[in-house]
């Protein structure tokens, strides 16, 4: 008998007793009561008989500082089946969130996505990233049963270059009637400094990520991944992605990579491939600033643009890769600083691939958190380092007002306190979104493989759902997904590491 029909047959066996439980039973329990315990029997029962699975053999998972850390390792079907199989609670809980907010902003159902994951994304996702994402399913559906499908997971993947890049540009081209008004997102606040500017002269990075709280407090995977070719990556991410995603990562060839993304960025192109897949790609094969930027660009689609900021541990060189559609500019240097809050710089990314960005208006968060990275770098040249850098997260500085006091412009931001919101990225008054973790590294802790992240606000204060929802009733459709965000300690990571066995 095979391993996979004695499997089976323990799952019939144990499903049999339970029904005969439950027709024992039924007089003195309730029929609901004595579903839901053969429900969950048939539950435990396949998570038993898929635990012994040989492809879990490598992985193990464990939760630090709020953190769930997790460790993937061999070819690619294998590490997506890990990846689904150990991840299942966390994508269970985050599809529905993820799925709500994309079906509310654009007004396109579910469908609508998944016509998108199969016919435009799928074809150009590399085999090897196709199969780690058909293995996700396999892990998940093995876990729980679930019925997401792969369509649904290239989607949930998809979900910050689809709605709002792809969808904004279909309307247009379809002169769709009262389309809903769709911006690119404005996520982040990050710097990457090297040479004179930092303490000991190596490198230095640092990122917070800026998105709506009920995608951010998910965002809370740290994903260990040694794949079976390319290097080995430490980086932070969310739960069914095989991207970083918001983003920050270190390989060990020595890149050292985040971003923040281009406000008020324009453009698509249907025949690119998905961004989610090639900065995965990037981080996973690139050993230099050249090879990151030549695979970014290679079947650029316009999904998610960013300012790339990079770092070579190798070399010490730091990079910026300011990657628009029509244009792109790469700058590099092995002795300055080069800060992120989601602006543009290059002349001709910004004619033609944010028009409508307004650089000189220092009124707004992008442009105010630009200031800031300026007073702030300036002022501490020659003494950055990854202490600093967290403090820098934590900056409630408002450069515009000039005074202190947590709002949309501070490098830490806390949009729901601001009755101004961010229109330049269409969260209106109050919207509960802002810094929501922050992560930090330099050259010898890349070397090492290591990392240290704080989840919740860098800055320490906690976000509590319910006074928010009650004070702010226009937010209650996030009701059901809407959890409290509260920040843990500023967290070391390294690659490899084992859970420390319970006491
Ligand atoms: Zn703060």
């Amino acid at each position: 008998m095979s391993d996979g029909i004695r499997r089976l047959a323990a799952v019939i066996m144990l499903v049999a007793g339970a029904a005969l439980l439950w027709l024992a039973g039924q007089h003195s329990h309730d029929a609901e009561a004595a579903r839901n315990d053969l429900d969950s029997t048939v539950a435990n029962a396949r998570e038993h008989a898929s635990s012994s699975d040989p492809r879990l053999k490598t992985t193990y998972s464990f939760e630090r500082g709020g953190w769930v850390y997790v460790h993937l390792e061999g070819d690619p079907a294998t590490i997506g089946f890990q990846h689904g199989y150990m991840l299942a609670k966390e994508i269970e809980d985050a599809f529905p969130a993820v799925q709500a907010g994309m079906v509310r902003s654009t007004q396109r159902d579910w469908a609508f996505f998944r016509q998108v994951a199969r016919e435009m994304l799928w074809p150009k996702i590399d085999p090897e990233y196709q199969q780690e994402l058909q293995g996700i399913v396999e892990g998940l559906n093995a876990r729980t049963g679930s019925q997401l499908d792969v369509y649904d997971i290239v989607a949930l993947n998809s979900f910050e270059e689809v709605p709002d890049y792809y969808v904004p540009w279909l309307n247009k081209k379809e002169k769709l009637v009262g389309a809903p008004n769709l911006k690119s997102p404005g996520n982040c606040s990050a710097f990457v400094a090297t040479g004179s500017w930092t303490k000991d002269h190596q490198i230095v990075i640092a990122h917070n990520n800026w998105t709506s709280y009920l995608n951010g407090e998910r965002w809370r995977i740290i994903f260990d991944i040694q794949p079976a070719h390319g290097y080995r990556i430490l980086m932070d991410g969310f739960p069914g992605v095989i991207a970083s995603d918001d983003d920050f990562g270190i390989n060990s060839d020595g890149l050292m990579v985040t971003e923040t993304t281009i406000t008020q960025f324009e453009g698509w192109d249907p025949n690119g491939k998905p961004e989610f897949f090639r900065a995965r790609k990037a981080l996973q094969y690139a050993g230099s600033i050249d090879d990151y930027t030549r695979i970014m660009l290679d079947g650029n689609n316009g999904g998610y643009a960013n300012d790339w900021l990079l770092g070579d541990r190798k070399t010490g060189e730091i990079a910026q890769l300011e990657l628009g559609l029509k244009a792109y500019k790469l700058w590099r240097t092995k002795d300055g600083v080069f800060a992120g809050s989601n602006w543009a710089r290059d002349p001709k990314v910004l004619k033609e691939d944010t028009p409508q960005f307004d650089p000189n208006n220092l009124e707004t968060s992008p442009n105010a958190r630009r200031v800031r990275w300026e007073q702030l770098l300036n002022e501490n040249k020659g003494r950055i380092d990854v202490s600093l850098a967290q403090q820098m997260l934590a900056d409630h500085v408002d450069s515009f007002e000039k005074k202190t006091g947590a709002n949309e412009r501070t490098l830490c931001g806390h949009v729901d306190t601001a009755a101004r919101g961010v229109s330049l990225w269409d969260w209106g008054a109050f919207y509960p979104g802002g810094a929501v973790q922050g992560k930090a590294a330099d050259s010898a802790m890349a070397k090492d493989m290591e990392l240290v992240a704080r989840l919740g606000h860098p800055c320490g204060e906690d976000f509590l759902a319910k006074p928010f929802l009650a004070a702010h009733p226009e937010f209650a459709w996030q009701e059901p997904y809407l959890r409290d965000l509260k920040a843990g300690p500023w967290t070391q990571f390294h690659s490899g590491e084992m859970p420390v066995p319970a006491k």
